[in-house]
Parts: C-alpha cells; structure tokens; sequence
C-alpha cells in the first residue's frame, strides 16, 4: 500500500481541471489528477490522448488554458522550467535535447540552475549514477553513447537536483528490454526512498509491473484511474481506447504462392564502427506469406532493412531478388517502381519529415512512376493537388489516422498517428512486397492493432510481407513463418504454429536471448 493512500495526508501534487487549447483544439481536457508520496503513477492512453502535453504543463514547458496545480498542498503556478524544478519537480524527455559534441558533464551543467565547478559536477554525477545503477562515464561524448546512456545522462541530471517528483515520458520505447530492467530497478529505488514518479507508457506488462496507480487519458480526458495490479493488459487497453481491442484476425492458412522475395547468401561488411556486419543471410518470402525476423536491437535490423530497401544498395546483385530479378544494385526508388514497399523503423526525419505537412510528405515519398500521377501535364513540375488531397484523405481515413485540421504538419501528430499514416501510404501504393522494420515501436494498443491487422490484411490479398520486430507479441500476433537475426546472422524460418517465446529464444543463439525478459 502507497503512503499516499494511508490515512488523509495530502497528496504531493493535486491538479484539477487542467485544460490546455491549441486553437480550438483541446488536448487536455478538464483533468484531475492526484500523485501520492512515494507513488509510481502511470500516464496512460493511446497516442494523442494529451500526456506529454500534462506534463508540459506540469513542467512548465507549456502554459494552461485553464485550472489548477497544487504542491504540498499549496496552489501554485509553474512558470518555466527552473520553477518546477525549485519545487522539486524533475523530467526525462521523451526525445533527448542532448548536445553530441560534448561531454556527459558538460551537458549536465549546461542545464543546471546554479554555478558548480566542472570536477564537482562530474564527482557528483559519477556518484549519483552509482547509487542509482546508472552507469555513466562523466567524461565520454554524448556522439558515442547509446540510447539507454543518453536516457541515463537525462535521469542523472534530474537526479542532480534531489527532486521529490521525476516525471518519464516514454521511457522505454526507446530501450532493449534488458536496459529496460535497469530502469524499472531505478525507478523502485527512487520510490524507496520516498520520492514519487510519473511514469508515460504505452505498455501494459510495464505498468503493471511497477506502478501503484494508473490514470488513463482518452480524447484530452481522464477516463479512469485504477490500481493497474489489479487489472489486465485487456482491461487496461479498454481503458485506453474505450472499446475491446481487436485482436488481430488471422488468415486461415500460411499463403503458399508465389515466391516474391528471395535473398541468397547475403553478407554486407559495416560501413561503421557501430554498424553489425550481415553474415550470410538466405530468406524466402511468398505471395500471402508475413514471414517475422525476430531479434534484439542492434543485432542487424536496421542492416537488413538497408540491404532489402536499397536505402543501401549491395554489390552481389544476385543476393537480392524480387519477384525472379535481381536487385541487390538497385536503389530505392527502383525497387519501389517493381511494386516493392518499405516502412523504415525511425519516424521522424526518415520516414516523414515533421514540418512538412502530410500531404507535402505524401508527395515525396512517391517516387517515379506514382510521383507522375501527382504531377499535372507539360513537365511543369506542378502537383496535381486535388488527386494528393484525396490520397491523403484516404488513407487517414483507411488507417484511423487523428489529427487536428485537415493536413496538419506530420510533426504535430503523435507518434501513433504518424505511424499509422506512413504504413497506410505504403500500403495505399498495393506493394507486392512490403519490408517494415519495427512498425509499432513506442505505438499504443490501438494504433498498433490497426498497424498489425492491416498488415495481415495485405498479406491475405496476396502481398509478401516481412515484418522485422523486436516485439514478441507483435511476432506471434501478424507471422506466418518466423525467423531470428542475432549478430548479424538469421535464422532459418519455421512455421509460427510450431514456434515458442522460448524456441526463438533458442534462435537468437542464447547471445542476446530473451531469458532476461523473463527474470523478474
Ligand atoms: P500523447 O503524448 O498522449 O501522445 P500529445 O500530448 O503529444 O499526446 O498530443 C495531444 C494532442 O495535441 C495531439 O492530437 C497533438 O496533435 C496535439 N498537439 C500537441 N502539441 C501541439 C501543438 N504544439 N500544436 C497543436 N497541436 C498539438
Ligand atoms: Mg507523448
């Protein structure tokens, strides 16, 4: 039991009625929300629900349109930043504002409020990280550290200012499940010491795992606030969207026509100190099949989906073949125009860019011979607009896809809704061949059950898919035949309906296994 719920001790912050408007557009809506001492309070809601602008608010990042904050009992207004954090109130971003050229001390200090010496600064960032199990080196450049380092780097200098309140939007959408572990450990530690978190997740296991209450966003709305131990990964979603979440409807039968995709003895040498070699891949892919490569990130992934995309083409042209040609030298853009369709695993900057808006990003993403039907006649490079408005149309229609206006900028969706748009304007184009590289990272229950089912859907009208993923569930949930990258290497493919968690355990060569996301 939470000392917040013992006897009637006033909660560490109280807010009520917070409302935030962006023109006419409400994404927070009136909400209440209490955070006990102690507590680990999960954020929840599907992308768009207004979490991360509450917590701008409580960060004073944003200002409200309306309501009331409370801390220690006292009404108060946070006006910027260094307001919350004299309060005590600290916060690790969803997206890094590190800079790369410097050093991990160099950073902290840059974000401090009050002068320290560079060695006092480092002392007690190396100390801080030990007691936490934060591994940092405060002298090593942001450029070579990691994700999971960065996000430490960002954690350490909330700690610096002993806060009483860590706010963590996201935190592990962008972590192995191994560092994730690391982090959840942090995070008890903090709450042992009688400090509070706020904790934004989309994952249900996580919440349950480690939280003492969930408040739940819908629409900019509370729409509930449970004790998530107490509820199930289903009950949760309901919460999260307002109705069951589908689950994904299978095809009846693994497809066996056609071989569409086929990449014969595929080995790609690094083309960076932190890239993974690619070691003699073989694969196979059918019309109506969604074959899933699983594996842990970092062991090749991103490699592989270079090399099949033609983002980076390879020498052997022979290694690749679509559809009986080979490719392997060919580019993007003339894969694309063989009917092949790719989703790469970072949104923003690759697949979209944010301040375009989706039309314009439509536009560019048509390469060649769909390009041709946006362009009006006598090579004036003019866009037909109307047929790109109505393209655009379709597809957020044919995906879910919320936003504010008609053709908002990519970069004001959420992350699930940007995803949703830029897998439904691949598929759009009816690819014979889909390549997708973690389609619903960081993405909530309902965005990535409309991701995973229409990728079934495609591959039931007779499309290859190849589904590369990290995500067990998403595995299990979407493949017809499974595979596994480890170092580089991949697997053979097995039917999913002899496949186990542990069997693909076994796969991935016991390296990098999954044993560790079975610890606890
Ligand atoms: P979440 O973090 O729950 O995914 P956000 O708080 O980021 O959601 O966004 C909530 C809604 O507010 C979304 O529909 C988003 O498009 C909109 N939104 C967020 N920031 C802005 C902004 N600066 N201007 C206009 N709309 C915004
Ligand atoms: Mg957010």
């Amino acid at each position: 039991m939470s000392q917040s719920q013992s006897g009637g001790e006033k909660p560490l912050l109280a807010v009520r009625g917070l409302t935030k408007l962006f023109g006419s557009f409400k994404a927070c809506d009136g909400i209440d929300l209490d955070i006990g001492h102690g507590e680990i309070h999960a954020l929840l809601g599907e992308n768009g629900a207004g979490k991360s602008t509450l917590v701008k608010m409580l960060f004073g990042i944003l200002a409200p349109s309306d309501g009331s904050v409370s801390w220690e009992g006292h009404e108060t207004l946070i006006a910027n930043p260094a307001a919350a954090r004299r309060l005590g109130i600290g916060m690790v971003f969803q997206h890094f504002s590190l800079f790369e050229a410097l050093t991990v001390a160099e950073n902290i200090a840059l974000s401090l409020d009050e002068e320290i010496s560079m060695a006092d600064l480092a002392r007690k960032a190396a100390d801080l990280s030990k007691a936490y199990g934060l591994p940092l080196d405060p002298y090593a450049h942001v450029a070579d550290l990691s994700v999971g380092e960065r996000q430490r780097i960002e954690i350490v200098r909330a700690l610096l200012q002993n806060p009483k309140l860590i706010i963590l939007d996201e935190p592990t959408s962008v972590l192995t499940p191994q560092e994730a572990d690391k982090l959840f450990e942090t995070l008890l530690k903090l709450k042992s010491e009688g400090r509070s978190v706020l904790y934004i997740s989309h994952r249900l296991e996580e919440v349950q795992r480690i939280c003492d209450r969930a408040t739940v966003l819908r629409h900019g709305k509370v729409t509930g606030s449970c004790n998530p131990r107490t509820e199930t990964p289903a009950s949760l979603a309901r919460m999260m969207v307002g109705a069951d979440v589908a689950g994904v409807e299978r095809p009846a039968s693994v497809g066996a026509g056609p071989i569409q995709l086929e990449v014969k003895a595929l080995s790609v040498n690094p083309r960076s100190p932190f890239a993974m070699p690619l070691k003699s891949i073989n694969l196979r892919v059918r019309a109506g099949e969604i074959l899933a490569i699983a594996g842990v990130a970092g062991n090749g992934q991103s490699e592989l989906f270079d090399a099949l995309s033609g983002e980076y083409p390879v020498p052997e042209n022979d290694a690749i073949q679509l559809r009986g040609r080979a490719v392997g030298r060919l580019g993007i853009n003339e894969r694309r125009l063989m009917g092949a369709g790719f989703v790469p695993e970072e949104r923003h900057g690759h697949a979209a860019v944010p301040a375009l808006s989706l039309s314009e990003n439509l536009v560019l993403s048509r390469n060649a011979s769909d390009r041709v039907a946006y362009l009006a006649g006598g090579g004036l490079g003019l866009i037909r607009h109307g047929l790109v408005q109505q393209a655009t149309r379709r597809i957020c229609e044919m995906m879910d896809v919320r936003k504010s206006g008609d053709d908002p900028a990519a970069g004001s969706l959420s992350g699930g809704n940007l995803q949703k748009f830029i897998v439904g304007r691949e598929l759009d184009r009816q690819p014979s061949v889909l390549i997708v590289n973690q389609p619903t990272w960081g993405v909530d229950a309902g965005a990535a059950s409309r991701i995973r089912q229409a990728l079934v859907d495609l591959a039931r009208s007779g499309s290859a898919v190849v589904v590369i993923s990290q995500d067990l569930d998403e595995i299990f949930e979407v493949a017809s035949t499974i595979a596994a990258i480890s170092e580089g290497r991949l697997s053979a493919a097995y039917p999913a309906s002899d496949m186990t968690r542990e069997r693909i355990g076994v796969l991935m060569g016991g390296l990098h296994g999954l044993e560790s996301d079975h610890a606890h």
